[in-house]
């Protein structure tokens, strides 16, 4: 096999934009993918997710050419969204007015956005495709960038351990149909100790469509997919309050366990960790995959500034990268964590703290716009 500049590790959503970005730059990219087994398992409705992007992901993506080519059914814009508390009239709004940003985030159907972005590398120049496990052995490269997920196995044959906290809660996600029109407005509800969001979406029903991110502590989350649909639309209303109306199941269920976790090193002599191979954080403010392509993008550019003499395998060039990257990681990591906590206690003292909080910084419009400011990514 002939040597490459870049072996990228796993085909997911930040492997495939890395070896993409990387292939602009005129590098030589091997990206391994795990190719599915004929007989495997897969839901009639594919990934049933839906991923809110800031406007950082979205520049990305339309870098490749793969954001302008997703079928408009498949992306829809958010202007507002809504955060209830668990006390009556606790809450916090973001506008996109507000803001002084045209949308909030955008929120894409995962499974189209993995299928446009197979193509992208289907016809890009300098991008080969091996599958893993080839007998003929693993491409040679000067860098090997793992962007294998969580469970990465890579990253344990380096020894690298990953730190993790499980949180005893998995995420429960679907795609709905809701009687009353979603207006572009994301809607979370913090309820000791669940986290239920509900991102508008355009399809299967125009305007009427979420995508569910329900988390729950496991016991629950088996009791949610173990009940029938009529029964599941039903605790569905009871926990949203009816404020969308009637809301019916449009896909399969499927859960998530989630964690805090972070790799004990992200870098090494002709080795880097990207997205969640390298960070994991609760879905509840919808940054994962964020962190993640921002990883891409401060990858990319470290390695297109390099000295010429520099090698692609560098320890010191791969230690900017992770200087760069580490702190807003472990913010987010933080801020997800603490309010995950705050909002699952159940002392009375605390859940009233936590909603005249929320109350508070509906009120202080700067405050407001700084955090909607972090979560944008700008
Ligand atoms: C319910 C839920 C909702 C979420 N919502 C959001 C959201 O709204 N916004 C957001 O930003 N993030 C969200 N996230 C987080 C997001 O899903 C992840 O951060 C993101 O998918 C990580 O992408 P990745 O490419 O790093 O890893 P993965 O998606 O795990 O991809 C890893 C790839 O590597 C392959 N692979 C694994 N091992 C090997 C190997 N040994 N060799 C070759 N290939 C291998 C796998 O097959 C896979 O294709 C959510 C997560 C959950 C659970």
């Amino acid at each position: 096999m002939k040597p490459f500049d870049v072996c990228v590790r796993g085909a997911g959503i930040v492997g495939r934009c890395l070896a993409l970005t990387l292939a602009r730059q005129g590098l030589q990219v091997a990206l391994v993918a795990e190719i599915p087994a004929a007989d495997a398992q897969v839901s009639s409705t594919g990934d049933v997710r839906a991923y809110a992007l800031n406007a950082l992901s979205v520049g990305l993506l339309r870098r490749l050419k793969v954001w302008d080519a997703l079928p408009a059914h498949a992306v829809t814009a958010v202007h507002d969204m809504h955060i209830e508390g668990d006390a009556a009239g606790a809450g916090l709004d973001f506008s996109a007015w507000e803001q002084r940003v045209a949308e909030l985030a955008w929120i894409v159907d995962a499974a189209v956005l993995e299928r446009q972005l197979a193509d992208a590398v289907r016809f890009a120049p300098h991008v080969s495709v091996v599958a893993a496990g080839q007998a003929a052995g693993e491409p040679a490269a000067a860098l090997t960038a793992l962007c294998e997920g969580k469970a990465s196995a890579t990253r344990s044959a380096l020894g690298v351990r990953l730190e993790r906290h499980d949180y005893g809660h998995r995420a429960v996600a679907t795609r709905l149909v809701a009687e009353q029109p979603h207006l572009n407005r994301a809607r979370q509800w913090f309820r000791s100790p669940d986290v239920l969001a509900l991102l508008p979406l355009d399809a299967p029903e125009p305007g009427r469509s979420y995508a569910l991110v329900w988390s729950l502590p496991d016991e629950r989350a088996d009791a949610m997919l173990a009940l029938d649909g009529a029964a599941f639309e039903q605790a569905l209303f009871e926990a949203t309050g009816g404020a969308c109306g009637a809301l019916r199941l449009a896909a399969d269920r499927a859960a998530w366990p989630l964690m805090l976790a972070s790799a004990e090193a992200w870098s090494g002599a002709g080795w880097v960790l990207l997205g969640d191979a390298a960070h994991v954080v609760h879905p509840l403010a919808g940054q994962g995959l964020n962190l993640g392509l921002a990883d891409v993008v401060a990858l990319s550019r470290v390695i297109e500034q390099r000295e010429p003499w520099r090698a692609l395998g560098d320890e010191k060039l791969l230690r900017r990268y992770v200087r760069e990257r580490s702190a807003p990681t472990w913010a987010m990591g933080r801020l997800t964590d603490g309010l995950l906590h705050l909002f699952s206690s159940p002392q009375p003292a605390v859940q009233e703290l936590r909603n005249r909080g929320l109350t508070l910084v509906n009120r202080l419009a700067p405050l407001k716009r700084w955090l909607g400011s972090r979560a944008l990514g700008s």
